[in-house]
């Protein structure tokens, strides 16, 4: 948002572009649990371009973006984030579409601030991206501008270095009296991070599916329900998604068909998805877990109902499984 005012101040045309990998936080989690009822429910790159008046293009790298969660070329950084090659990756992607070269764009520009993140953006990554992106020159990062060495539209005159920034480290500060100059009184918050990738418990639910599933894979549905619910794996040929408020049990509704599911019967719970091929005994057990998380929890049985994909539907009266007894290594 400030980086594209900065340069919209410089009486440049700027358009946003918004690319959608499928791991993005905002405008999924907060409008499908109810514990986020509070945030606001929209794809803030969206808000930001209306607030700016520029047109935005939403992308979605979800497919070609695979390659890039599964071989970085960088390595990851403090979790399955992949940060160094998804901006080589996004930047390039800016470059080699059509678009940049059909409408006569000279030049792109990315909100990174020196020192900000451990791994892309420090000093000696910065060129990096540029260079690997094949963006080399035509990539201004107006914020941390006086950082690195004057760029092409800053050599063009086309923007007046003068008027650009030398922000660095982790200081959200300079970043913030900015937005109040410019009278920004609503942002998003970029300590919450906006990409699960970066999230300690999202992406040892990844790594745990690649190791059940004896392959480094996933699709988009994959990745949506890691984003959802409690997953509990007993065993590594199955797994349970148990829905922790109404918003989950609700969005998980919309996976029941392609699933085996738990409903309690007897006491109000949760909708629980089994990933998986569970056996007879295994459905017996994922019952008696899901009327852990039931009303239920603490009576005698439980009345379960299991529904296949083919239609079939069991019914079991089952005891709770006990809390305590839940092995701290189930949960995923
Ligand atoms: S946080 Fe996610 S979206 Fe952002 S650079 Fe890293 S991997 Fe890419």
């Amino acid at each position: 948002m400030l980086a594209a005012k900065v340069v919209i101040d410089e009486g440049v045309h700027v358009e946003g572009l918004n690319f959608f990998t499928g791991f993005c936080v905002e405008g999924h989690t907060h409008a499908i649990r109810s514990s986020d009822a509070h945030k606001p429910k929209r794809n803030n790159a969206l808000w930001v371009a209306e607030q700016l008046g520029i047109k935005l293009h939403i992308v979605d790298i979800s497919d070609e973006y695979k390659d890039i969660v599964l071989n970085p070329k960088h390595g990851y950084g403090a979790h399955l984030n992949p940060c160094l090659d998804c901006k080589i990756f996004m930047v390039n992607r800016a470059l080699a579409w059509g678009f940049m070269r059909d409408n006569g764009f000279d030049f792109i520009i990315t909100g990174e601030v020196v020192g900000q993140r451990p791994k892309s953006q420090r000093k000696d990554t910065m060129p990096l991206i540029a260079r690997e992106s094949g963006a080399d020159d035509r990539l201004l990062r107006p914020l941390t501008a006086l950082n690195l060495p004057p760029s092409l539209p800053e050599r063009e005159g086309w923007v007046n270095r003068e008027h650009l920034y030398g922000f660095h480290g982790r200081n959200r500060k300079p970043q913030i009296e900015l937005a109040h100059r410019f009278g920004f009184t609503e942002y998003s918050q970029p300590a919450g991070g906006c990409c699960f990738l970066t999230d300690e418990k999202y992406s040892a639910k990844l790594a745990d599916l690649w190791h059940a599933r004896g392959e480094r894979d996933y699709s988009l549905d994959d990745i949506m329900l890691l984003k959802v619910g409690r997953h509990l794996r007993p065993e590594k040929h199955f797994k349970l998604i148990v829905g922790r408020d109404d918003g989950e049990n609700n969005f998980l509704e919309g996976y029941r068909k392609r699933f085996v599911h738990l409903r309690t019967v007897s006491h109000e719970g949760p909708l629980t998805l089994i990933d998986g091929t569970p056996n007879a005994n295994d459905l017996d057990l994922a019952a008696r877990l899901a009327a852990r998380y039931s009303q239920g929890r603490d009576a005698d049985a439980v009345v379960v109902t299991a529904h296949h994909p083919n239609g079939v539907v069991e019914q079991f009266a089952v005891a709770p499984f006990p809390a305590h007894r839940i092995p701290a290594a189930w949960h995923v």
